[in-house]
C-alpha cells in the first residue's frame, strides 16, 4: 500500500480530472459505492473459484454478524448498486467510478495490495457499438494523458460456444500436462482458461499450440465480435487480436481487451475490460447486458514517470514576504485581499531573513515575490519581482489583486 504525498498528488489528481472531462464527454455519470461489500457478492459476482476471491481477498466477519469484504473490484458494486435502485427502468445506464480497491496480491512493481482504478460500466445495451464505443473512449483518455498502449482484443465466447471448448481445452492439457508448471496443472480442471494466461517460459509450446476459442465462435458469438472490431475500425483505434487473451474474472463473455504498455515491464496491463451480460441476472437483477472496464492509476503513474512527465504542481501566483512587523501585519492582510479576488498566494508567517523567505517562494515556486516593510505600508507602493526573470515592476498595493488576477489567469 502506498502514499501518495503533496509533491506526486498533482499526478493523480491529473489522472482524475481528465478521466471526468473524457467521461463527460461520452455521457458517463459517476457513481459512488461502499469499499466494503458482503463477501457473498463477490463470491458470486467475481467467481468463487478465481484467484481474486479465492486467495487475494481481504474477509471479515463484521462481529459474528455477516461476512464482508473489501472490495477487490469496481464491478460487482457497481452492479449491486444499479440492482438495489431498480436504475434499469431508467433504460440505458453508463456510469463511471473512482476508487481504492484491495488484493492481497504478493507486492511487486505495479502490483500492490491497495490499488486505485477508474471505471466504467454501461448498462442495457447488448449492441456491439458499446463495446467499441467504450474501449474508444478509453483509447481517448489514454492519449489525452499521452499516453500510448497496445490494445490487445478478444472473444471468449458465451455459455453457449465456450463450454464444449473448455472441455477440448481441458482434454488437450490434461494430454500434456508434464509439459506444464504446477500453476498450470492446478488450473486445468478448476479454470483452464486461466492456463492459457500463464507466463511461465516452459508452458508457452503447449499453450501456442492449444486449441484456440476465436476459431470456436458460435455464430452469435462471431457476429458480435466481427461488429466490435468494425466499429473499432470505424473509429480509428487499432488493436491486435490477442486469441489468449483471458481476464481473471469469471463474469466475461464475448468481448475480453486489454490495453498494455512495454514500460510496465512483467505487469504490464494499464486497463482491461469486457462484456459480462449474464452477471446482472445473476447477482439478482433484471436480465440487463453490461459491458465495462477498469484502468490501473498506480500503472497509469509509472507509464507517465517513465515518459519523464513531470506531474503538474499548484503554484502561488505571489509570495509576501515582510521586511519588518508592519509589513507582516500588511502581509497578512493582503494575503487574505488576494485569496478572496482569487488569487493564490503564499506567506511565511514565520518571518526572520529576506534571504530566507525569499528562498520559500522559489521552494514553493511562487510566480512572482513582493516585499512589504514599514515604507511600503506608509507608500502604499512596492515592488513586484518576477521570480523567474528576476524584473522588479513597481505595483501600488490597491491595484495588486486585480493585476495579478490578470497576470495569472
Ligand atoms: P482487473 O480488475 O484485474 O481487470 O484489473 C484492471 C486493471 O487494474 C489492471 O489492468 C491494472 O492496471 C489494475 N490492477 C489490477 N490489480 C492491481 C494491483 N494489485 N495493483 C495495481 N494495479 C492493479
Amino acid at each position: 500500500m502506498n502514499d501518495v504525498l503533496p509533491a506526486q498528488v498533482g499526478r493523480w489528481q491529473e489522472m482524475e480530472r481528465v478521466a471526468r472531462e473524457v467521461f463527460a464527454l461520452y455521457g458517463y455519470r459517476e457513481v459512488r459505492t461502499p469499499a466494503v461489500e458482503q463477501y457473498a457478492l463477490f463470491a458470486r459476482g467475481v467467481g468463487e473459484l478465481t484467484d481474486i476471491v479465492n486467495k487475494e481477498m481481504y474477509v471479515f466477519e463484521d462481529k459474528g454478524e455477516e461476512l464482508l469484504a473489501l472490495r477487490p473490484e469496481g464491478t460487482a458494486g457497481t452492479v449491486r448498486a444499479f440492482i438495489e435502485h431498480g436504475a434499469h427502468v431508467e433504460g440505458l445506464q453508463k456510469w463511471f467510478y473512482l476508487g481504492p480497491m484491495f488484493r492481497r496480491e504478493r507486492p511487486q512493481k505495479g502490483r500492490y495490495r491497495q490499488f486505485h482504478q477508474i471505471g466504467c460500466e454501461a448498462f442495457g445495451v447488448a449492441e456491439p457499438a458499446i463495446d467499441a464505443e467504450q474501449i474508444a473512449m478509453l483509447d481517448d483518455y489514454l492519449a489525452r494523458m499521452g499516453v500510448r498502449a497496445q490494445l490487445r482484443l478478444n472473444s471468449v465466447g458465451d455459455p453457449q460456444c465456450r463450454p464444449p471448448y473448455l472441455e477440448d481445452l481441458r482434454r488437450y492439457l490434461a494430454a500434456r500436462k508434464g509439459e506444464l508448471c504446477p500453476d498450470c496443472n492446478s488450473r486445468i480442471e478448476r479454470n483452464p482458461l486461466r492456463v492459457l494466461d500463464c507466463k511461465v517460459e516452459s508452458c508457452q509450446p503447449v499453450l501456442r499450440e492449444a486449441p484456440r476459442l476465436l476459431d470456436r465462435l458460435c455464430d452469435g458469438c462471431r457476429a458480435h465480435f466481427d461488429a466490435v472490431k468494425g466499429a473499432l475500425e470505424d473509429l480509428g483505434v487499432a488493436y491486435e487480436l490477442e486469441p489468449r487473451l483471458v481476464r481473471g474474472l469469471d463474469y466475461y463473455v464475448r468481448t475480453a481487451f486489454e490495453f498494455t504498455s512495454d514500460a510496465l515491464g512483467a505487469q504490464s496491463a494499464v486497463a482491461g475490460g469486457g462484456r459480462y451480460d449474464g452477471l446482472v441476472e445473476m447477482l439478482g437483477g433484471p436480465a440487463v447486458p453490461g459491458v465495462g472496464y477498469a484502468l490501473g492509476q498506480e500503472r497509469l503513474a509509472l507509464i507517465l514517470e517513465s515518459l519523464g512527465r513531470k506531474a503538474p504542481e499548484p503554484a502561488p501566483a505571489v509570495f509576501l514576504i515582510s521586511a519588518d512587523a508592519a509589513g507582516a501585519r500588511e502581509a497578512l492582510r493582503r494575503a487574505a485581499e488576494l485569496r478572496r479576488a482569487g488569487v493564490a498566494c503564499d506567506l511565511d508567517p514565520r518571518g526572520g531573513k529576506l534571504k530566507a523567505q525569499f528562498k520559500q517562494a522559489e521552494r514553493v515556486h511562487a510566480r512572482y515575490a513582493l516585499v512589504l516593510g514599514g515604507d511600503e505600508v506608509a507608500s502604499g507602493q512596492a515592488k513586484l519581482k518576477d521570480m523567474e526573470t528576476r524584473e522588479e515592476t513597481p505595483v501600488s498595493l490597491d491595484a495588486l489583486a486585480g493585476r495579478l488576477a490578470a497576470a495569472t489567469r
